[in-house]
């Protein structure tokens, strides 16, 4: 129970993304794309195009990025 409560404190502390690693349809690996993805949108940019140069092509792994939301600081106010 210790280091259950320890881990998600470390958790928010470095605001850890809840993207997954791979696309879960394709197994694409994109979980490192995030976060040029997020810094590129936050500055303006229209998506389709930023997710063109990240090199997602396919229609499951774009719907992965433009539908993610990080809930990590929502579900971390809520203990067992
Ligand atoms: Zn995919």
């Amino acid at each position: 129970m210790k280091a259950r409560s320890a881990f998600s404190v470390k958790v928010c502390e470095a605001k850890v993304m809840i993207i997954p690693i791979r696309c879960m349809t394709c197994g694409k690996p994109v979980g490192h794309l995030w976060e040029t993805y997020q810094k590129e949108v936050k500055k303006g940019r229209n998506a389709q195009k930023v997710l063109d140069e990240l090199g997602l092509e396919r229609y499951c792994c774009r719907a992965l990025f433009l539908t993610h939301r990080d809930l990590i600081k929502t579900v971390g106010q809520f203990k067992k």
